[in-house]
């Protein structure tokens, strides 16, 4: 197995060299190629032939080319399929808002956890990505759209905490002044309610933002739409929410697919706003997106008003987030393993 240095930092990566025998600036010099988007060791042309060849035969430069591309003629929403060095694709998606670039990745190709409204959750698990793949994704999207990218989501296919290390990796990372240098506050993680991991994450204190998948307030709805929650219920992901609010002291957001006739009654936001009543918080309120096979309708605008409105008596912020590249199967959700495959 070759090693992935452009997951490395600066410290790693003089390690790496050192221990074999190179002198420890070269690490600089790799990182600077690296920052420069170098594609081969080959092209790294200050260095001296014998650690360019160590490190073709030893070392490898992750990659996610973007292999193809689909525009949304309803809003500027772009999707890109990546392609992987192992023949995996995963999908990631571009959006313009007023305040600049957001991009949106993957951190697995497919994803374990199964919801029964998500098309990743449908279309199987392969393996998780590294930092340096997750990277690669922003780097490719900022050279096709030709503009730097200020924000970033982990809500990409996966579940970012079922790939714990390397996404804590990649946060690191790319927020240094080797990589990216993208501001950590620009940075929103997004997991279906992984307990443990949510509880790591509050004690690393990072001041990335933390969005929670939790489309039902009671363990009876969610355990039927998300098998998580027969290993984490509610109270127990509700406990974690509130610790990494305590614990960072930022707000902390929660997704709510509203589906017809699934959670969007009046019970169900008054459930919910007892569930969060306190908290410093927002829930993003999406109209579920079309699934293929998932036989979920969207809640009647009529009821997502009711929903938001019952939401905002209580005291709880609450929107309707807007749907963006609905053309292109590129909203929340939409994105799949297996799609486009025979297409590239
Ligand atoms: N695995 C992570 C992040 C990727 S999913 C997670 O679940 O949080 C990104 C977001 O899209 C999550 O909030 C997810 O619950 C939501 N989502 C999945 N399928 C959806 C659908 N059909 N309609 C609306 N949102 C959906
Ligand atoms: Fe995985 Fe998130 Fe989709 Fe659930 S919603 S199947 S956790 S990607």
């Amino acid at each position: 197995m070759k090693t992935d240095i452009k997951s490395m930092n600066l410290v790693e990566l003089t390690d790496y060299l050192t221990v074999n025998g190179f002198e420890k600036f070269r690490a600089k010099q790799v990182l600077t190629w690296i920052k420069q988007d170098a594609r081969s060791f080959d092209d790294m042309n200050n260095l001296p032939a014998k650690l360019r060849d160590f490190l073709n035969e030893n070392a490898y430069l992750a990659s996610a080319n973007i292999v193809r591309i689909r525009r949304s003629k309803l809003d500027d929403t772009v999707k890109y399929l990546y392609g992987l060095y192992d023949g995996e694709y995963v999908e990631g998606v571009l959006m313009s808002y007023h305040h600049g670039r957001t991009v949106c990745i993957s951190t697995q190709v497919g994803c374990k956890m199964g919801c029964t409204f998500c098309a990743t959750g449908k279309s199987g698990f392969s393996r998780s990505l590294t930092a340096s793949e997750m990277i690669a994704q922003i780097r490719s999207a900022e050279i096709e759209a030709g503009e730097r990218i200020s924000n970033v989501v982990l809500m990409g296919m996966g579940e970012p905490f079922d790939n714990y290390d390397n996404v804590v990796r990649f946060l690191r990372l790319v927020t240094s002044e080797d990589s990216l240098h993208i501001g950590m506050r620009h940075i929103t993680v997004s997991t279906c309610g992984v307990v443990p991991r949510m509880k790591d994450f509050a004690d690393l204190e990072l001041q990335c933002g933390l969005s929670v998948s939790l489309h039902a307030p009671d363990d009876e709805s969610r355990s039927r739409t998300m098998p998580i929650n027969r290993r984490y219920p509610i109270s127990e992901v509700i406990e974690a929410s509130r610790y990494y609010v305590r614990k960072t002291n930022r707000r902390i957001s929660f997704e709510y697919a509203l589906i017809s006739g699934e959670n969007d009654s009046d019970q169900h936001a008054r459930r919910l706003a007892a569930l969060l009543s306190g908290m410093l918080c927002h829930v993003n309120l999406i109209p579920v997106n079309n699934v293929t096979g998932a036989g979920y309708q969207k809640s009647s605008i009529k009821r997502q008003q009711a929903f938001v409105n019952i939401l905002s008596h209580a005291g709880i912020n609450a929107t309707v987030r807007r749907t963006l590249g609905s053309d292109i199967e590129a909203s929340c959700g939409q994105l799949k393993r297996n799609f486009m495959k025979g297409d590239v």
